[in-house]
């Protein structure tokens, strides 16, 4: 097999680290990848929206399967792009189409689609210019705070809550009328707040079959006590205690069994990842989101507990025999630490030189934002590495990651110091 992994974060760093362990691997090129990837294939700049590029790299190198992830090249339709295209007919693309992609490419698609399966979510409604004073009097109705979704994706800064009432008619009508979030804001999503805590399922389907992943618990925040600006993720851990047992049985029949079901019995082709952002209300489940492909930095703690050929899984997906594999987790707990650069998620400084990476022995360091310069690696983004450790117990996997981080060292480095320990 050999394979196009698009990507540059700490969730492809895994990935690439995942499948350079299986035994069918004959190649691994990533693009654009990042200093850790070039350790498990070679690293190729391209942009992953450019489907032309990705095209002729897949023709060069002999590609025959292409692992998306991040969310925007499947948004915009790369699966379709491939599948319409006879040259690339012996490729399999694993990401979900353009059409299965809006579960996270519009918040209204999402909403629709779990009301028509009666899977568990908050209650909402959907606006648009022409809405707008409806949408006014369905504020009125709710209790704060407020929640309010654009449609589209926004990079994550799409969902705004809010305590007040005349700043949520503010923030909604800016939303409308002056374009706050572009094309992605055409549509206003308005849903009714649930206060519970928050984890994210993982499932892995050909359309038929699924393999459930093990579920993950990640940090926002970039403050301690979950306080601050949120960022793209500053730490995460799995297994989650609190979504074990009877939590864990309702996820998976009253989410996970209607969500592949539903998408078939819609005539969705889904291929790929479904990331389940799921809030523990009161002990029982609730839909937050949909994401089309693995999350960063879920993926950092989630891979490393698979035991199983994550190759030998793609290779079900494309033949749609995911039924038929094994698949096995590492009992053991694993947690992940992001280290960033000082200032993000706002203004940062890259180009930051990271001593210490050669010495770590205990843990696995994932590169998030990293670059290379000859056998030096350099800080290039505002989350920088993603040190996760292995622990009989979420205790232990802490312990062991904070030990590792000690002996990390870039200009400015920040990471925050109670990842997991809401979970003791
Ligand atoms: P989303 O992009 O839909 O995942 O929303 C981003 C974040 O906003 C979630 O991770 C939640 O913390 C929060 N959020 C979204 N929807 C709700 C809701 N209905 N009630 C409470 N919090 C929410």
């Amino acid at each position: 097999m050999k394979i196009l992994l698009l990507g540059s974060g700490g969730r492809e760093h895994a990935l690439a680290w995942k499948l350079s362990r299986s035994s069918t691997l004959e190649s691994l090129f990533i693009a654009p990848g990042n200093a850790g990837t070039r350790e498990y294939g070679e690293n190729i700049s391209l942009d992953p929206c450019d489907f032309e590029a990705v095209k002729a790299t897949v023709l060069k190198n002999k590609i025959n399967m292409v692992v998306v992830g991040p969310e925007a090249p499947l948004v915009a339709g790369i699966s379709d792009f491939f599948k319409a295209d006879k040259e690339l007919a012996h490729v399999s693309v694993i990401g979900p189409n353009k059409e299965a992609s809006q579960l996270e490419g519009s918040k209204d698609f999402a909403k629709d689609f779990m009301n028509r399966h009666n899977i568990p979510t908050a209650k909402h409604k959907t606006f648009t210019k022409a809405t707008i004073k409806e949408g006014f009097a369905f504020l009125d109705s709710l209790k704060a705070p407020y929640v309010l979704k654009a449609d589209g994706l926004a990079a994550g800064k799409g969902v705004l809550i809010l305590q007040d009432i005349h700043e949520a008619k503010k923030e909604f009508s800016s939303m409308l009328l002056d374009n706050k979030f572009g094309g992605a804001g055409a549509k206003v999503v308005i849903e009714e707040f649930l206060k519970g805590t928050e984890m994210s399922s993982f499932v892995l389907t050909d359309g038929d079959g699924f393999k459930v992943f093990p579920e993950a618990k990640d940090y926002k925040r970039i403050g301690e006590g979950d306080t601050g600006l949120n960022t793209g993720g500053m730490g995460s851990v799995s297994p989650v205690p609190f979504a074990e047992g009877k939590f864990s049985d309702k996820v998976y029949n009253q989410i996970i069994v209607p969500t592949v079901k539903g998408l078939k019995a819609d005539g969705i082709e889904y291929n790929g990842f479904i990331f389940i952002g799921i809030i523990n209300v009161g002990g029982e489940p609730y839909v937050i989101e949909y994401n089309c492909r693995l999350g960063d930095p879920e993926t950092e703690v989630i891979l490393p507990r698979l035991k199983s050929d994550l190759v030998d899984l793609f290779e079900g997906v494309a033949t749609k025999t995911l039924s038929e594999r094994d698949v096995e987790f590492d009992p053991r707990s694993a947690v992940s630490v992001m280290m960033v650069s000082g200032g993000y998620p706002e203004a940062y400084k890259k180009g930051k030189t990271i001593y210490g990476l050669n010495a770590v022995s205990k843990s696995l360091v994932f590169h998030a934002g990293t670059a290379s310069d000859g056998p030096a690696v350099l800080t290039a983004g505002g989350r920088v590495l993603a040190v996760t450790s292995y622990g009989n117990d979420i205790e232990s996997a802490i312990e062991t990651s904070y030990e590792t981080i000690k002996n990390i060292e870039f200009e400015g480095a920040y990471y925050r110091k109670d990842i997991g320990q809401d979970l003791l």
